[in-house]
């Protein structure tokens, strides 16, 4: 790996280094591609993450050397993998800083961690009169899941509301707990509006009522340190794929008691001790909500990029973003015609836009043309587009690799567009 070692990485006079973001982009081979005979500008990283070759090369050498299923054989091959793949999940345990690698379960990725704690948590525990609360500004995977329960149980479903900025209104919030609640679940970062949730106080907020607070924590791992003892929450969501790993690997934590006392949510393979057809007894945790074959290669591959992203040093990667984030922020809020979408007081990597007279999928496409990589459309979060009263926004989202050279080419871009479109 080419970055330097975590010591490295506080100068002589114990300041934090800055980030060599040149060194870090040839980690990255995709980078160096052309789109439309343009240099790649990747500025869609809320959507998904490039992949540093550290990863790259661990999935390679996962099948080229180790390949096995795991848990199930006593061949050396299953042995390494099984391995391989219980390191992967320490190394995330140790990352989120939970109490123990059991309390790590290996899921698909933030959607399922989500759906699990909505069927496994809730739903054989919620009833009528009972009430789930979130946010104005989740993705609907912090939205349909809970609704569906709500059906399952007759539990209803509250949500705070967030103001012009992209804020949760925090007195909204408080207001609409209650005894009656039973699970606060909330968005750490928004994917739609970069807002930074005050997640430590809201978990605190809800454990005063009684309820358990879930955190979908899709946006925020790869962008600052995530500490889920300190943040003391309940259950804790993400996605491998918006960390620099594969895709189809992510992570639930969950809280020790909570996970023993909830029943498995899907049955199969390795979530058993044993099984007869009177009765089957369930495996201990972590194993009895991981049914079937896992995604060991992803597990791997996820193991890798927390291994780079913290070589690289998450502080320095948030420094960097927070720069880049400001510059953006000054670039666009000074451009006539553009208009961000989220300008919360605490926000990070994401810079949401609408160009006046513009449908965002034409922004978006004459900024494809241009090598330039922005989503466009509702991002998965249409009730925060309906209080925007709008169709959809251009997405611009940050990662460790971009520099200030991109967020220009992103500018000169919308220049083009504004001109187009006046
Ligand atoms: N929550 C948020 C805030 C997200 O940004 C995303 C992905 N866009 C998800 C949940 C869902 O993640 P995944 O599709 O990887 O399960």
């Amino acid at each position: 790996m080419t970055v330097g070692t975590a010591k490295e990485q506080v100068t002589s006079q114990g300041e934090l280094a800055r980030l060599d973001v040149e060194r870090v982009r040839q980690d990255f081979p995709i980078l160096q591609r052309q789109v439309h005979g343009q240099p790649l500008v990747y500025l869609d990283n809320a959507a998904t993450t490039q992949k540093p070759r550290a990863v790259i090369d661990a999935l390679s050498r996962f099948y080229e050397g180790s390949n096995s299923n795991v848990h199930r054989g006593v061949h050396a091959l299953s042995q390494e993998a099984t391995d391989l793949f219980e390191s992967a999940r320490q190394k995330i345990g140790r990352f989120l800083n939970t109490r123990k690698a059991e309390e790590v379960i290996l899921v698909r990725g933030t959607t399922e961690g989500l759906n699990l704690v909505a069927q496994s948590y809730a739903r054989p525990r919620l009833k009528a009169g009972d009430q789930i609360l979130i946010s104005g500004m989740e993705h609907h995977s912090n939205i349909v899941p809970w609704q569906m329960v709500c059906q399952q149980t007759g539990a209803e479903l509250k949500v705070a509301p967030i103001n012009e900025r992209g804020e949760l209104i925090m007195e909204e919030f408080v207001k609409l707990l209650s005894a009656k609640t039973k699970v606060v679940s909330v968005v750490h970062v928004s994917n739609a509006l970069g807002t930074v949730n005050p997640v430590r106080q809201i978990v605190e907020l809800a454990h005063r009522v009684g309820a358990i607070a879930v955190l979908d924590g899709a946006q925020a791992v790869a962008h600052a340190p995530v500490d889920v003892r300190a943040l003391d929450c309940d259950f804790y969501a993400f996605s491998g794929h918006k960390l620099y790993g594969p895709t189809g690997i992510g992570a639930l934590y969950g809280r020790a008691e909570l996970l023993e006392a909830m029943p498995p949510w899907q049955g199969g393979g390795d979530m058993i001790k044993s099984v007869t057809f009177a009765q089957t007894i369930y495996n201990d945790l972590p194993y009895k909500f991981e049914a079937g074959t896992p995604d060991v290669a992803g597990a791997v591959g996820l193991g890798a990029a927390i291994d780079y992203l913290q070589a690289v040093g998450i502080e320095q990667v948030a420094a960097h973003e927070a720069d880049l984030l400001a510059y953006g922020t000054q670039l666009l809020s000074d451009m006539e015609g553009v208009r961000l979408i989220g300008t919360a007081a605490h926000k990070a990597g994401v810079l949401g836009f609408v160009v006046e007279g513009a449908h965002a999928h034409d922004v978006g496409t004459i900024l494809d043309s241009l090598g330039i990589a922005v989503r466009t459309g509702h991002h998965c979060a249409q009730p925060v587009m309906d209080f925007f009263n709008l169709p959809a926004t251009a997405r611009a989202s940050l990662a460790m690799y971009n520099r200030r050279e991109e967020l220009d080419a992103l500018a000169e871009g919308l220049r083009e567009v504004v001109k187009v479109f006046a």
